[in-house]
């Protein structure tokens, strides 16, 4: 439990870190003004929009955040930060029904161009439901580079779950299609799909899903099908533009959002939730097995805009962070 704790802890302060730099410039902003006027506003649009948060959702954020402000009477920035942390949080809440598959059967497709972290997040995602009790398997139906399909091997013996492979340059949907006979066989709850790694052109992205999604449902029809498109986060609006690209040739049911540790700004995950109506799923903060987690609204918020972060690290995020280091402390 204590190394559990631990390993918590070093997730969310490496979030924390990722998000540091936006935290920064708006917690000099709130510093520097007593009243809540139009260069206030103004210079807060600037700051969320360096932040990577995107035009279309700050103007959005901003004025919502003005008719709160307005219905409150608030006059103070501090408070209009609080306001702003909970404008936020509710904009980016997640629900236990966005996680279906640790629930039910289901063949779990990971879609997103190369580089982004797909084959990592497939394996760190592999150790989290397995750790959930079920039983995993992965598919390497990349097979586009044979390198892709050593690096998921790797990760299935770190994950510790099965690998089913194809030959270099296999066709991907003849992967599932082993995968899926080989899941049903052996009774796997969640099947890990490493698919498409390019974004070739929309035609071909397309056909080769529904190849797969065909396949699927023919073979598997007790399983649900879900796809996740994993986004880099430190390439910040271009991750906003595969979002939409990806979302035109598929359905996707949830992002998952890579290396938001370094220099990531953090604030693409409002940008994309708010644009695309598609939920951020899970949040990756570096190369480690453990070092991807469910997306937490509260954390995220408090992370961009709260201050208090400076002052006391044990409160930022979750109550039970807090209790687990305050076990730890007086351990
Ligand atoms: P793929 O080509 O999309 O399968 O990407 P990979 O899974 O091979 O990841 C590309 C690089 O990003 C690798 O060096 C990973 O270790 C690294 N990476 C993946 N996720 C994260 C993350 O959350 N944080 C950091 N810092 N690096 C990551």
């Amino acid at each position: 439990m204590k190394e559990k704790n631990k390993e918590k802890k070093g997730f969310f302060r490496r979030l924390k870190a990722g998000l540091s730099k936006t935290r920064k410039s708006i917690g000099r902003l709130f510093s520097s003004y007593d009243a809540i006027d139009d260069d206030f506003y103004e210079e807060l649009e600037e700051t969320m929009i360096m932040g990577d948060m995107g035009v279309r959702t700050t103007e959005e954020v901003i004025e919502e955040l003005q008719e709160a402000v307005k219905e409150r009477h608030i006059h103070e920035p501090s408070e209009c930060r609080d306001l702003l942390v909970e404008l936020i949080r509710d904009k980016m809440m997640v629900h236990e029904s966005d996680y279906p598959f640790e629930n039910e059967k289901t063949i779990l497709l990971l879609i997103g161009v190369n580089g982004t972290g797909k084959t990592t997040s497939a394996g760190k995602l592999a150790a989290i439901l397995k750790g959930q009790g079920k039983k995993v398997m992965m598919a390497a139906a990349d097979t586009f580079r044979a390198a892709a399909v050593d690096q998921l091997e790797e990760w299935s013996k770190r994950a510790g779950v099965p690998l089913i492979k194809g030959n270099e340059g296999a066709d991907p949907a003849s992967v599932v299609f082993d995968a899926v006979t080989s899941t049903k066989a052996r009774g796997i709850d969640v099947l890990i799909c490493d698919t498409a790694g390019r974004l070739h052109n929309k035609k071909n992205l397309m056909d080769e899903l529904g190849k797969i999604y065909r396949i699927i449902n023919r073979e598997a029809a007790d399983y649900r099908v879900e796809t996740l498109l994993v986004l880099d986060g430190t390439t910040g609006q271009n991750a906003l533009i595969q979002a939409r690209e990806f979302s035109e040739a598929a359905k996707i049911d949830g992002i998952i959002l890579t290396k938001l540790d370094g220099t990531a700004k953090g604030g693409i995950v409002l940008a994309i939730k708010n644009d695309l109506k598609v939920p951020v799923k899970f949040v990756g903060v570096g190369e480690q097995i453990d070092d991807l987690q469910p997306f937490n609204p509260e954390a995220f918020a408090r992370g961009l805009f709260d201050n208090e972060v400076k002052h006391d690290e044990t409160n930022m995020f979750m109550p039970e962070d807090a209790k687990a280091e305050n076990e730890e402390n007086a351990e």
